[in-house]
């Protein structure tokens, strides 16, 4: 059943994971992990294959061949291997991965969200996959961190009172980080969208009715409180008629929260509620109760033990679901296209010029914690290895079955260096999709999914995207010429849904996705000049600073 609290019996247990990377073997250390497999390459990978073996130097025949290349042969040669790298990389051998996690869910039942036993699972999973046959490839971290999450403790009250007459309004849901209390008031709507201060503007000591906008639920609720309302009823958009809204009122990053007893209702409900203000003065009663419950959860890293320490690339996605399903499409496609790159690069001893660290993301539904516990976990800690990471990758929803082929809009990033670096990412995918001959279209790089804390951090991202609800009235005739599908239907309708399980997969450009993320990922591995690619800018004036 979806939409239950936490409970006891499900509780996260990390006590047994592998300990920090501290502990494994020194990344520097050189020997026989440089074996010969990994020819794919291209000249300028060849030539870090020198290799001391019993103190002798033995220098391969294709080194000398690899110095021999002039520069324009060397980007022939990298794209020929991000080419071979990226067929690899199959839906088929996806799949696998995405019924594995899909028989997870069903366990638990029918969620891996990041509280649950369905997620440790998922950590195991992905773990035993990094951990089979060639152990000494990747270091294999997990990554423990705790999460407070909102369990509803009672089954939360709304009703309205009009000439003594008391109409109960039956399944609506507690908003998650709601606070417990009983409030009766006058009930009032919200103007606009409840986006901007003036919205909530006379509003003082009423409960009031807004529904979901283009802002978050957090500053909606801020704005609430700040003008004295005693209470919020959150309405689902038009996609939801019969779904009531339970998200979370808490801002990202730092966990503020609205100090108000706050009620979801579904789309259609609160149309009544609206109808119902208009017809006269009414008064509501909101009865809700829950409480913060701390529990583990984690992220799994796998880091390459080849490439440039100081040239990293983070490849994310994250491993949890919601609550509400299993997140086959969101994102157990992100992350098992993830996870095949990764067991890929294994099969073939990649050894880049840039190190890969691959990153399953825990919590991310619950407000993207895992990927700001692992940046500001660095930026505490060994603020160089966050300098060194170069770019980040992020893959959130690339199966979904109504599809658009998204391309994060670089330039929207908020950090003007990371917008910078971003659109450069981007490019490239847009260069690989025209290569392919498949249309694409920008979408929306707005701080939703974990590429925010990288891209907050000046650090530039990129990333793939097929769709979620997509714009109200759903996808768009231009949409459907570009892409095929079906108009006025979100891109997955099963987002954040009970129902995201392996038929809300679409094979077809799950492949698509995993070519052109394999591609330029790999392609970015190989490039000697990553930094100078990035950031074309700052070499001047890292050389005056100098
Ligand atoms: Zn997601």
């Amino acid at each position: 059943m979806s939409g239950d609290g936490p409970s006891e019996s499900t509780r996260l247990v990390i006590e047994d994971a592998p300990p920090p990377s501290s502990t494994s073997t020194d990344p520097h250390e050189r020997g026989r992990r440089y074996q010969s497999g990994g020819s794919r390459g291209g000249g300028g990978l060849l030539s870090r294959q020198v290799l001391m073996v019993g103190g002798v130097l033995v220098v391969a025949a294709v080194v000398v061949l690899a110095v021999l290349l002039t520069q324009g042969d060397d980007a022939a040669n990298t794209e020929r291997a991000a080419d071979s790298f990226a067929a690899r990389v199959t839906a088929d051998d996806i799949t696998v991965h995405l019924r594995m996690l899909y028989n997870i869910s069903q366990r638990y039942p029918n969620t891996r969200s990041a509280i649950y036993g369905g997620y440790n699972e998922s950590v195991e999973y992905v773990v035993s996959q990094l951990n089979t046959s060639d152990s000494d490839y990747y270091t294999v971290t997990v990554q423990p961190f705790t999460v407070t999450t909102f369990k509803e403790t009672a089954t939360p009250v709304l009703n309205l009172t009009r000439d003594g007459t008391v109409t109960p309004f039956p399944g609506v849901a507690t908003m998650a980080y709601s606070a417990s209390g009983t409030v009766t008031a006058q009930f009032k709507a919200v103007r606009n969208y409840g986006c901007q201060p003036s919205d909530w503007f006379g509003l003082a000591g009423a409960i009031a009715l807004v529904q979901r906008g283009n802002c978050t639920l957090y500053d909606q609720g801020y704005y609430g409180k700040t003008a004295g309302v005693a209470g919020i009823v959150f309405g689902n958009t038009p996609q939801y008629p019969t779904l009531p809204l339970r998200s979370r009122v808490r801002r990202r990053n730092d966990s503020a929260t609205v100090d108000l007893p706050m009620i979801g209702t579904s789309h259609n409900q609160f149309l009544e509620l609206t109808e119902a203000i208009t017809l006269g003065p009414i008064n509501a009663t909101i009865v809700t109760a829950g409480e913060l419950v701390p529990q583990y959860t984690a992220n799994v890293i796998a880091d390459m033990k080849y490439g440039r320490e100081d040239s990293v690339i983070v490849v994310g996605g994250h491993l949890d679901s919601v609550e509400a399903g299993p997140g086959i499409n969101d994102n157990g496609s992100g992350s098992s296209m993830i996870l095949q790159m990764a067991l890929e690069m294994r099969r073939m001893h990649a050894q880049p010029v840039n190190k890969v660290r691959f990153i399953w993301f825990g919590a991310e539904e619950l407000g993207l914690l895992g990927s700001y516990h692992y940046v500001n976990d660095l930026k505490a800690n060994d603020p160089e290895a966050l300098a060194n990471i170069t770019c980040m990758f992020n893959f959130d929803m690339v199966a979904s079955p109504n599809f658009i082929r998204g391309v994060y809009d670089g330039a929207t990033a908020t950090d003007p260096t990371a917008a910078s670096g971003s659109t450069i990412i981007q490019h490239e995918f847009e260069k690989r999709f025209d290569a392919l001959g498949l249309t694409w279209q920008l979408t929306e790089f707005n701080e939703r999914s974990d590429y925010a804390a990288f891209t907050l951090n000046q650090i530039p991202a990129g990333g793939l995207f097929t769709g979620a609800e997509g714009p109200v009235g759903g996808k768009t005739a231009e949409e459907r010429r570009k892409f095929g599908g079906i108009m006025n239907v979100a891109y997955d309708t099963c987002y954040h849904m009970a129902c995201d399980d392996l038929d809300n997969i679409h094979e077809g450009v799950l492949g698509e996705m995993a070519n052109a993320a394999s591609y330029v990922v790999y392609d970015f591995a190989l490039k000697e000049n990553l930094q100078q690619f990035l950031y074309p800018n700052a070499t001047a004036a890292a050389t005056m600073a100098f």
